[in-house]
């Protein structure tokens, strides 16, 4: 097979998965800025511009690992929250500033991996992010939460690792509201010519050489390499998230295709 993928049944991918996570997990912010070079902060930000959170909204973060799409969101609803008090006090107003730590929007990370979450909790702690925040392990094919909870649901690079996608995208429209959206940012496939044998280049000979000299463990990132070339292109991905019954599907490529947010809404 291409670049000699080995074949895992999917029993054993769960543990391979939390394995992969468990000794990663330590490393794995620093990780995600030395493998992309400091771009995926870029796909995320493009993510949150996407999404426009509102204050006021209950955001799940599937897969949501150390908290990089939940702080950005919190962040941004607040700023959207502050500049519509200053819009208001301008029009004359009377404004109150909110209480401390008081929250602005509510976000659940929701992962498989407690380590993961471990390292999310203490980052919120450290930044001073007290409000808003839950965490729940729990798998995305099973979500531990009850209908029509949320108004926004994303995972970011989550779905990849998951053993049943159509799964995963049953659950999502089920934890949403009615008129709900649904976000997956993840690797795809690239679609600008010539790019592709760099970046074949890059993910297995250079990535899987940076996975043990950073965080000691090359299989993980052998592990990452193949998973992404496994992963439903473009298109099937839309097709899948119709069958799953979301309306309105779409996607935007970014760097190329490299990576790609799909959104749809539970109608
Ligand atoms: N969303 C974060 C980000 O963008 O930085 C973390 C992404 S990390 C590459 C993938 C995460 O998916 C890991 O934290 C892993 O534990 C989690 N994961 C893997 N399989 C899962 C599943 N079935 N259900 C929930 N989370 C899962």
């Amino acid at each position: 097979t291409h670049f000699g993928f080995r074949t895992v049944r999917t029993e054993e991918k769960q543990t391979l998965v939390r394995e992969v996570f468990d000794s990663v997990a330590a490393r794995y912010d620093l990780m995600n800025d030395l493998m992309s070079g400091g771009v995926h902060r870029l796909w995320k930000n493009a993510l949150i511009d996407w999404m426009n959170p509102q204050p006021g909204q209950a955001l799940l973060d599937v897969a949501g690992g150390t908290g990089d799409i939940a702080f950005r969101f919190l962040d941004r609803a607040g700023h959207v929250a502050a500049v519509r008090r200053a819009e208001k006090r301008e029009a004359g107003e009377t404004v109150a500033e909110p209480a401390p730590n008081s929250a602005v929007a509510g976000v659940t990370v929701c992962d498989i991996n407690a380590e993961m979450l471990k390292v999310g909790r203490s980052r919120a702690t450290d930044q001073g992010r007290l409000a808003g925040l839950e965490w729940v392990c729990g798998n995305a094919e099973s979500l531990p939460f009850p209908d029509r909870s949320f108004d926004l649901y994303t995972i970011a690079f989550g779905l990849r690792n998951v053993t049943h996608i159509d799964r995963a995208l049953a659950e999502a429209r089920r934890v949403l509201k009615p008129g709900g959206r649904f976000f997956c940012l993840e690797f795809s496939r690239v679609v600008v010519p010539g790019l592709d044998a760099a970046y074949d280049l890059y993910s297995f000979k250079v990535l899987p050489t940076l996975g043990q000299v950073v965080a000691r463990n090359r299989e993980a990132y052998q592990y990452l390499a193949e998973s992404i070339r496994r992963f439903p292109p473009q298109d099937r991905m839309v097709e899948m998230m119709k069958e799953a019954g979301f309306g309105q599907v779409r996607y935007r490529n970014l760097s190329g295709g490299i990576s790609c947010i799909h959104s749809g809404w539970r109608l």
